[in-house]
């Protein structure tokens, strides 16, 4: 029963944001000539079966829901025209598995794609609750959908926890967070309760949206993992979670 009222009442967020983006699709332009063509192609070869609506429309990115040969499919597509590429210049110039990219707007939103794609991988290897990584062409990158029947699960930020499950969500946003760190040699990088996914059938997250994530090479992966510490401490503070900063650090950094 309160699993039916959490789809519920995502559904009618998800109902709302549909309509404000239809109406920013048009505007925004998502579909150019070259993003169409592919989206073609990967219906021509059956990966897609039909294109659904629209989930979000991000600073950088749509998603959308698809239906796939198999599975419910989310599509996330990075619009070449987005103008805040120059923020993923500092994460990708630096990441050393992407020095050879040219300088160039096209080129960095390809690499940023197709780093979302091998990080979500290396997450889901490490144990960690991800959207199965599907195929990244160009900037649109696919995977799994996390919901069911066309309703995307709940943003973290938009789902009231019982207070017999807020320890067992930290818990596992904490071990998440420490197999990302020692079995993946990633950092999250923009870790908070806008990109973790609450799955309503048992309460556990689901990590999405790791295009920025780096690995520990990278020279600021330590002040990325700082901050996201900060950020899950402050949402967690409100639910009574007072564990430290330097505590948490430790922990996820253990063996
Ligand atoms: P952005 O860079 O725009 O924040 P995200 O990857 O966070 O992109 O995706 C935006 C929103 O789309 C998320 O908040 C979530 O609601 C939804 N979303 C993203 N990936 C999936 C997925 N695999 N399944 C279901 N919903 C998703
Ligand atoms: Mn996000």
């Amino acid at each position: 029963e309160k699993k039916i009222r959490r789809i519920d009442s995502a559904k009618d967020k998800s109902r709302a944001r549909e309509k404000d983006s239809e109406r920013l699709k048009v505007e925004e332009n998502v579909f150019d000539v070259s993003t169409l063509k592919i989206l073609y192609t990967l219906s021509n070869k059956g990966i897609i079966k039909a294109m659904g609506g629209s989930i979000s429309t991000g600073k950088e990115a749509n998603v959308f829901y698809a239906e796939g040969p198999e599975k419910e499919l989310a599509i996330k597509i990075y619009r070449i025209s987005s103008s805040t590429f120059k923020a993923m210049d500092t994460y990708i110039m630096k990441d050393p598995r992407f020095t050879n990219i040219r300088n160039n707007k096209r080129d960095i939103i390809f690499a940023w794609t197709r780093k979302e794609l091998q990080n979500l991988k290396r997450a889901k290897s490490a144990g960690v609750r991800v959207p199965e990584p599907v195929l990244a062409e160009k900037n649109i990158l696919i995977m799994e959908f996390m919901g069911e029947k066309e309703v995307p699960y709940p943003l973290l930020k938009n789902t009231p926890l019982e207070n017999d499950e807020v320890k067992l969500v930290y818990d596992t946003i904490v071990e998440y967070m420490h197999l990302l760190y020692k079995e993946a040699n990633l950092v999250h990088a923009d870790l908070s309760e806008y990109n973790i996914l609450i799955d309503p059938n048992n309460i556990t997250p689901i990590f999405i949206d790791m295009g920025q994530s780096v690995t520990l090479e990278h020279p600021n992966a330590r002040e990325f993992l700082y901050r996201d510490v900060k950020n899950i401490l402050r949402f967690f503070s409100r639910y009574g979670i007072k564990d430290k900063t330097e505590e948490l650090l430790k922990k996820i950094q253990a063996e």
